[in-house]
């Protein structure tokens, strides 16, 4: 991965965390959540990344995005369950060092950063996907604390999670919406486990009269949706970078075989319609990491609203992982698709990063009204 990085993004602490992080998930046994329980790889992922201190990013004040998204590429080539451990943890805590009370920042991001605490982020509903605003679970104040009534589906970490951070309506609209940190535990609240292409704990999150203390609100009443999107924004370049991570684990795997099957006195590699193929996977890889380090770089130098950068990164980077991870199986033939293949593991890990924190349809859109509205 050191190719890129000698280009004037990154400095020399960005290289040493990639250096460090890729060695030490070279030399580790990662649990094979496709032969266990996929909340127990979760566990044994997230507390590997602890003893590492690779979490100490995810919670970093002010949030920087550049450790975060080189993170996540060297996990996510490695170990999509790991990857998800620690996306998970940023997702989840975002909101608290954001708008987070100073009691409630001082409890639980260093809990974050150690591991203690194993976050969720809870926006999605049956009906308020692609629309958050659409959100129909409601948090009426009793005294000093909230009730709430709803269900969250396709959470990531739900069952797994010992805090969600939530969201919910306390009035009428967009400017109606709340965020809350929901302790596991609350009496109310309980999940259903659901089941992506790939392991990966997800579930529905039921809440009825589920009560936290006032103290537990994220921000001020109605803040909830602006809160949701901020945290979305620094979160979508590291999805950017996870599709990355995928598609060079896919590409270089590709390479490899590339050189050794052999097939009409040569090797695959020297057919000339492989070739192009493999150019392309190279074209599509480099310009998806260059758009996702542009994004990153400019946000860590202070540019937090560049709407167009951060959809195009995230955007681009899915869907090119998409493509190359299906030719890199096209050309490991039938033994691709097997169970137990590499090519066959990627290809079900890529799908949901097209959908989730914003289809590509919603990133496209985001793109054009960039452009169309800019002056
Ligand atoms: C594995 C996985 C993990 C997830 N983890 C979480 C989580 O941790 N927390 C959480 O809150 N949510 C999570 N989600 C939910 C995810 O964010 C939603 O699935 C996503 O936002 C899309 O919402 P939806 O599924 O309701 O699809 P819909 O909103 O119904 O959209 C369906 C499709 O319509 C198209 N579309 C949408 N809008 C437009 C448009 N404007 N123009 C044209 N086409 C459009 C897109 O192709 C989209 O995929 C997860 C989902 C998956 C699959």
């Amino acid at each position: 991965m050191q190719d890129l990085l000698k280009l004037p993004f990154f400095t020399d602490e960005h290289r040493a965390l990639v250096r460090e992080l890729d060695t030490a998930a070279w030399a580790h046994i990662w649990p094979d959540p496709e032969k266990g329980d996929d909340a127990e790889a979760l566990r044994a992922a997230l507390a590997t990344l602890a003893e590492w201190g690779a979490l100490k990013h995810t919670v970093s004040e002010p949030w920087r995005q550049m450790p975060n998204v080189l993170a996540r590429e060297v996990l996510a080539y490695h170990s999509g369950i790991a990857d998800l451990a620690y996306v998970m943890q940023a997702l989840g805590s975002i909101a608290i060092g954001l708008m987070g009370s100073d009691t409630l920042k001082t409890e639980m991001l260093p809990a974050v950063a150690s591991g203690e605490a194993c976050m969720a982020f809870a926006i999605t509903e049956p009906e308020a996907g692609s629309d958050l605003a659409a959100q129909t679970t409601r948090a009426e104040r009793v005294g000093d604390e909230y009730e709430i009534t709803g269900i969250k589906h396709l959470i990531s970490n739900a069952g797994v999670a010992t805090h969600y951070t939530l969201f919910a309506r306390t009035g009428e609209g967009r400017k109606g919406i709340s965020a809350f940190l929901v302790p596991a535990g609350t009496p109310g609240l309980s999940v259903e486990k659901q089941r992506p292409t790939s392991p990966h704990p997800l579930g529905r999150v039921i809440l009825e009269k589920a009560r936290v203390p006032a103290g537990n609100r994220l921000g001020q009443e109605g803040e909830g949706l602006k809160l949701a999107l901020m945290t979305l924004e620094r979160c979508r370049p590291t999805v950017a970078a996870a599709a990355n991570g995928f598609a060079r684990r896919a590409y270089d795997e590709c390479v490899k075989h590339l050189r050794q099957r052999r097939m009409f006195g040569g090797t695959l590699g020297d057919q000339p319609v492989a070739q192009g193929i493999l150019a392309e996977m190279s074209a599509r890889l480099d310009a998806s990491r260059l758009l996702t380090y542009r994004t990153a770089w400019l946000f860590d130098q202070g540019e937090h609203r560049q709407a167009r950068e951060v959809a195009l990164a995230k955007w681009q980077a899915t869907e090119n992982a998409q493509w190359i991870i299906d030719k890199a199986l096209q050309l490991a033939g039938g033994l691709g698709v097997l169970h137990g293949s590499v090519f066959e593991r990627l290809y079900r890990e890529i799908r949901p990063l097209r959908i989730y924190e914003g289809a590509s349809e919603v990133q496209q859109l985001v793109v054009a009204r960039a452009i169309l509205e800019s002056p």
